[in-house]
């Protein structure tokens, strides 16, 4: 068989292996697949051509324009996931396994894509939270803005996900508009290779936003500065090697690390055999001791039940377990395959050993391991392991030492403080479940323990068939943890984004500000249109168009007739005395929702025009109630404009009403659909 030659991709060129090769081999028959080396690169080049080339083309781009590059990256990869299949078994991967690897890492994509358009500008500058208010007549205000990093992003990626572990890094470093410099684990890069190799082929990056290398980084981090990112995802050995590199602590170069977690799943002391409570969490381990063979920095490794279930747990999950199929990954019936090389293999038995010092094996063994398949006497195949730990107070190695394989311990606890303890004796995790139907618990148990753990899943009978399982890191949710876990965090929606970013607290004028932002901040100039804005097309309004209304007088009539045609008939409306009692008001009051709808009545244009619908309003406030008598105007200004479609645009505009003293009344966000050309 010819050994698959992997190539590393740096400056735009497909670099053969050379120099000290690594090989590698098949988790499943043990014969070597493949060579990867990475002595010939230049990595100052690569910097060179990330920092030329692939970040300059990224900033050009809006966060919208990213993310519908990552839709169609996403798209282009999922029509060709057959092939990375293929190659993933030779990982030790099932089919459902690679499924979580491939399928997850193009989903999380996918997802990325969205949020940057639903919930990112389309702009090229991210406003973090909102506008400061630092001076008493609003000529100064401040702002936190996000803009992308210069430099490029390294990513080191762990062996177990091949194709999720890199993109899951690499969706939100691309919509944040920074390159990537990818090093997967050497041990399952080819599947990386072929997936880096689509990605290149389908033209959809601009040159320079990706490159990979196959192989070790060189001199790679010592060239780094403070505008490029380490983004690791290992062991804590390799993660605190690498962060006490020279050069990155010296020019104070971000690292973000993911890595062991001894992670906790509790069983609430509600749950006995008789509550659907009690499959669920033998259901919910056993998918975590078994998928990728337990190779999942999420997955269970202790299981902290009350001491009356612990035989229970034992045993149904021992039962659970001498049915699983474990063998050939491409063989029909085969559960759970193999680890993904015989160091992994070697890694598994001599930590599980570890355990086994201190704890009880109640499942697994090693030497009557029946394999569904051929050829596989020197695949990477283990047992599962089931272990009981009877005093977990005494213990220490079953809450320190990660066995990255089908190895969890089941430890009893006496009461929720206790299971508290135990949870937080893993050192910082991931993630820590919790299956119980009671509020109570649930609550006891986040004030305890959610500090030291970067995701709490807490699950049951009435969220069970629509839960995402505890090992699944979602892109919407922040994936990372304190202490041993690393103190890094990834993912979280845009959150994650702005690991690649620098938020800069940008203080200034309302004019200034709403030039660099891209939207209108309350206090800068208006801007007179042509004509009524509601007659003008998405593309022809202007950030800061206002327009201002003539004044209408609120009247005692007015008051009346909405109280009774709405059947708002509350007092501080309609009873003098008792509205006067009222320390808000000064008597009877106009409703707030009949004064927007004189707002609206003031600003709209009613004939057919560009706007096509009202799709919300969002932060009203009421700043000064309205008396009978009272005179109302509006500005309304175009805040932010949003390309939707190739038709329509979403037009966000502030609106203000002012009282005959010119007193702020009420002031909200109006949202509009307005098109590109008029009908
Ligand atoms: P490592 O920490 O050995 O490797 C992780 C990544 O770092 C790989 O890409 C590896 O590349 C790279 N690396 C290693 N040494 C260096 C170096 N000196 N300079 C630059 N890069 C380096 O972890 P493994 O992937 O081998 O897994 C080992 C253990 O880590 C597991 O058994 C498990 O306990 C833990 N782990 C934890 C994970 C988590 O997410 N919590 C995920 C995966 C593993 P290369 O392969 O080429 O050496």
């Amino acid at each position: 068989m010819t050994l698959m030659q992997l190539e590393s991709f740096a400056a735009g060129q497909w670099v053969a292996p050379s120099g000290k090769v690594r090989k590698i081999y098949s988790a499943v028959t043990g014969e070597e697949i493949a060579e990867a080396g990475s002595d010939k690169l230049d990595f100052q080049q690569m910097i060179d051509f990330a920092k030329q080339k692939g970040g300059p083309a990224l900033r050009k781009m809006t966060f919208h324009d990213r993310a519908r590059m990552l839709k169609a990256l996403a798209t282009y990869l999922n029509d060709r996931r057959d092939p990375l299949y293929e190659l993933s078994y030779k990982t030790g991967a099932t089919l459902a396994d690679s499924k979580i690897d491939i399928d997850g890492g193009i989903g999380t994509v996918f997802v990325y894509a969205s949020k940057g358009r639903r919930e990112m500008p389309d702009a090229h500058i991210y406003p973090d939270g909102d506008l400061e208010i630092l001076s008493r007549n609003g000529t100064f205000l401040g702002q936190h803005y996000c803009t992308p990093l210069l430099g490029v992003a390294v990513h080191i990626n762990a062996f177990n996900f091949p194709v999720w572990g890199m993109l899951e890094k690499l969706a939100p470093t691309l919509l944040a508009g920074v390159p990537a410099i990818v090093k997967p684990a050497t041990s399952t890069s080819y599947v990386t290779e072929a997936c880096v190799k689509m990605m290149v082929e389908s033209g959809i990056l601009p040159e320079g936003a990706i490159q990979l290398v196959m192989g070790g980084t060189g001199d790679l981090l010592d060239r780094l500065d403070c505008q490029d990112v380490v983004s690791f995802t290992g062991s804590a050995a390799t993660a605190s090697y690498l962060k006490s590199n020279d050069n990155i602590q010296k020019n104070g170069v971000r690292f973000i690390a993911e890595q062991d977690s001894l992670n906790a799943s509790v069983l609430g002391p509600d749950v006995t055999p008789k509550t659907p409570e009690f499959d669920l969490f033998v259901k919910e381990v056993l998918r975590e001791m078994t998928a990728k063979a337990g190779q999942k920095c999420t997955a269970i490794r202790r299981m902290v039940v009350p001491d009356a279930q612990v035989q229970n747990v034992i045993d149904a999950l021992s039962a659970k377990l001498a049915k699983n199929v474990i063998g050939d990954p491409t063989a029909e019936g085969t559960r759970m395959g193999a680890l993904a090389s015989l160091d992994q293999k070697k890694d598994v038995l001599e930590k599980a050993a570890e355990i086994g010092s201190e704890c009880e094996l109640v499942f697994g063994d090693q030497n009557n391991l029946p394999l569904n398949g051929e050829g596989l006497e020197n695949g990477a195949f283990v047992a599962p392991m089931l272990f009981h730990c009877k005093d977990p107070d005494k213990a220490t190695i079953v809450h320190c030492t990660e066995a990255f394989g089908p190895v969890a311990t089941v430890m009893g606890y006496r009461d929720l403080g206790h299971a508290i303890e135990l949870m937080n004796k893993g050192g910082g995790s991931l993630v820590a479940s919790v299956i119980t139907h009671d509020a109570d618990v649930a609550r006891e148990l986040t004030m305890g323990a959610a500090a030291w753990h970067g995701r709490l899943y807490f699950n049951n009978r009435d969220s069970m068939k629509e839960s995402t399982g505890h090992g699944s890191p979602l892109p919407h949710m922040v994936h990372g943890g304190p202490g041993r876990a690393g103190g890094g965090e990834e993912l979280g929606g845009v959150r994650g984004v702005t690991h690649y970013m620098q938020r800069t607290a940008v203080q200034g004028s309302p004019d200034l500000l709403t030039g660099i932002g891209g939207t209108y901040v309350k206090g800068a100039r208006f801007k007179e249109g042509p004509a009524h804005p509601f007659t003008r097309t998405f593309h022809e309004l202007e950030i800061g168009e206002t327009i201002q209304t003539k004044s209408r007088t609120v009247t005692l009539e007015d008051i009346e007739h909405f109280a009774h045609f709405t059947g708002d008939t509350f007092y501080a409306h309609m009873d003098e005395e008792a509205a006067e009692a009222n320390p808000f008001f000064p008597g009877r009051v106009a409703h707030g929702y009949l004064l927007l709808s004189f707002a609206a009545g003031l600003f709209v244009q009613p004939d057919p025009g560009p706007v096509l619908a009202n799709t919300g309003l969002n932060s009203l406030s009421f700043q000064k109630p309205v008396s009978p008598g009272d005179e109302v105007r509006v500005t309304l200004t175009v805040k932010r404009k949003t390309k939707r479609t190739d038709e329509y645009g979403e037009v966000r505009w502030h609106v203000n009403m002012f009282n005959q003293d010119d007193e702020q009344v009420a002031e909200y966000e109006l949202l509009t659909m307005v098109a590109f050309e008029r009908t």
